[in-house]
């Protein structure tokens, strides 16, 4: 254990930049184990994010390195996962590290979100190497990329190395860069402990696996530890080093990165950004930046058929073992039977849910539009959340409403600014900041905007725009008033709660018209005409019919005498008349997810 000879690192890249295959490069270079199997181990995630293209988090990895100066560097690879849901977690990766490296893809420049990262990394004081990737393609714009690291962050050509990942161009500039410009680690292994938690994973024969960042002191097996935000108390029963795999180690010192197992049962105990510290010498200041993480969305959730209730729960509740964002309780929706109500980070997170349910526990899930937390002043100067949009009280009974605010930064091409600054401002109910130069032809353009607004058809709407080029990252900034009212949604004059949803008064006829509109489109016919309508503040804002099937009776008595057709008529008249009083409205999954594309 030489402090000196430690670097630890994340990298900053866009999705497709070549994070991936970057850090592939650099453990072949680097690393004695088999090529092959490295491979595969750096790309161990989930199913879904790979064939998503999106990697929440990978494993960190540890290569050695050995410089020119004869010296074998220890280089910690810390991944960040690559989707705005998830900023506080990339905040925290590098909150572990002193130096990260900027990956840019030379036929893509800045992405948005890249540029976000990068400043939360110069918020926690890390050393950047810039890297110019993809250098080897023929539609490479090097130069131009450069002039927009220049314009945005204020990088020099210099700065900028540029690489390949595919063809191992400029990748010993990167880690001879590592070693040169990111300080090694400071901290004293001989103070009591101090560590950051940056992940944490559960293992089904381990329990938890924590993965920490060592700033003072050490952790050893036997020790015993504790975590600043709840004071429960832990023994360490093993502690250890990625390579990626998990290898053990005697002990963890100041300045490094690796693994702690200390019989941890829930991952909701060891949280991310938490400190943890030694239980009987325990420091009296956390390392700061620690928040707990708050679902941002919510939705209800139903099983496909009632009886799959009892799973459900059991399914969601093993989900949560490794996914502390994850939120629910139970709901009963008087239209979709007995559910959840599930809190999520953002959309991203409620899709890997989803598809987790289905693909790992085989459950079907109903899923209802999600919403943003609404924060409600009631008359009586009590202050509610609500997470549910048929909780949502009545015209009259409150005071005010909030709703979260987000700041909002959009890289695009030129062309396309004044498009986009309409579209934000006159459809999503934002108001326009700034314009920054990024380049030559590019600029990043500042709103302030409702997170609701842009959180559901936002990004597609954006692409369109833009021809696909303008990209985009957000940041919570709090909560603001709003003129919002609850729109409910009656079907053959039930309210289907499951189908009401909060929208902003200026927008209200226009939303409610569109929904309408498009569950008729998505309820079958049924024997009886079903009406459908939209309510707000007492009063019906639209409504549109489903004509009932009209089975052809008379067709059957082609030639035949008057009597028999009029009393077929009136039994069909009859049926239908039973139909309307007892027949329950098939409305079917995708209607309740119709909302979600309006707006
Ligand atoms: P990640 O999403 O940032 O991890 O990106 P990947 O490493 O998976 O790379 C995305 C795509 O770009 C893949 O098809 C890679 O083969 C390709 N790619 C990565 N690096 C380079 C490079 O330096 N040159 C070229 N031409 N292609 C690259």
């Amino acid at each position: 254990y030489n402090k000196e000879l430690i670097r630890n690192i994340s990298i900053i890249a866009h999705i497709d930049h070549g994070k991936t295959t970057l850090v592939d490069r650099i453990l072949e270079i680097t690393s004695a184990i088999e090529q092959r199997k490295m491979h595969e181990q750096y790309l161990d995630t989930m199913d879904i994010e790979r064939e998503r293209g999106i990697t929440i988090k990978a494993t960190p990895v540890k290569v050695m390195y050995t410089a020119d100066d004869g010296k074998t560097y220890e280089i910690n690879i810390i991944d960040t996962p690559g989707h705005v849901d998830f900023s506080y977690e990339v905040s925290r990766s590098l909150a572990a590290c002193e130096g990260a490296i900027l990956l840019v893809d030379a036929s893509q420049g800045v992405e948005a979100q890249t540029f976000a990262n990068t400043y939360l990394a110069l918020e926690n004081d890390l050393e950047i190497i810039p890297v110019i990737n993809k250098i080897d393609l023929p539609n490479a714009n090097i130069q131009e990329t450069i002039s927009e690291l220049e314009d945005l962050i204020g990088f020099t050509e210099e700065d900028c190395i540029k690489a390949s990942g595919k063809t191992g161009e400029g990748v010993k500039e990167i880690l001879k860069a590592i070693v040169d410009k990111i300080p090694a680690p400071s901290g004293d292994s001989g103070a009591p402990l101090k560590a950051l938690i940056f992940d944490a994973e559960y293992d089904k024969y381990r329990g938890v696996i924590v993965h920490a960042r060592i700033f003072e002191g050490t952790v050893r097996p036997g020790d015993k530890i504790m975590m600043f935000s709840s004071g429960e108390t832990f023994e360490v029963t093993e502690v250890g080093i990625f390579t990626p795999e998990l290898i053990p180690a005697d002990s963890l010192s100041a300045g490094e990165v690796g693994y702690i197992i200390a019989g941890i049962k829930e991952v909701s105990s060891a949280r991310i950004g938490d400190t943890i510290t030694s239980a009987d010498n325990p420091i009296s200041e956390p390392l700061p930046g620690f928040r707990e993480v708050k679902p941002m969305v919510y939705a209800g959730m139903f099983p496909g058929l009632p009886e799959y209730y009892g799973e459900l729960r059991k399914a969601l509740e093993k989900l949560k073992l490794n996914d502390p964002a994850l939120v629910f309780e139970p709901e009963n929706s008087p239209a979709l039977g007995f559910g959840f109500r599930v809190g999520f980070l953002g959309l991203l997170h409620m899709d890997v849910v989803r598809e987790r349910l289905e693909r790992e526990f085989e459950i079907a899930v109903i899923l209802t539009a999600p919403n943003v937390v609404y924060r409600v002043k009631m008359k009586n100067g009590e202050i509610v959340e609500i997470t549910n949009p048929a909780k949502f009280p009545n015209d009259g009974e409150f005071e005010e409403v909030e709703e979260p605010y987000v700041e909002l930064s959009i890289i695009t091409p030129s062309e396309y600014m004044g498009n986009i600054i309409g579209f934000v401002t006159s459809e999503k109910r934002g108001e326009f900041k700034e314009v920054e130069n990024a380049g030559k032809n590019r600029v990043v353009l500042k709103f302030i905007a409702p997170l609701s607004e842009i959180m559901f058809d936002f990004f597609d709407k954006l692409k369109a725009i833009s021809r696909g080029f303008a990209s985009m990252d957000y940041e919570i900034i709090g909560y603001r008033p709003s003129d919002l009212v609850k729109v409910t949604i009656l079907v053959n004059k039930e309210v289907v709660d499951a189908l009401s949803f909060i929208v902003h008064k200026d927008k209200e006829y226009a939303v409610a018209k569109k929904v309408v509109e498009k569950l008729k489109d998505l309820i079958p016919q049924h024997q009886f005409q079903i009406p459908i309508q939209a309510k707000s503040r007492g009063r019906i804002i639209a409504r549109t019919d489903i004509k009932a099937l009209r089975k052809d009776v008379l067709a059957k008595c082609y030639g035949g005498d008057i009597t028999r057709k009029m009393k077929l008529l009136e039994k069909q008249r009859e049926g239908k008349k039973r139909l309307r009083e007892i027949g329950r409205v098939t409305i079917p999954q995708t209607a309740f997810l119709a909302l979600l594309k309006i707006g």
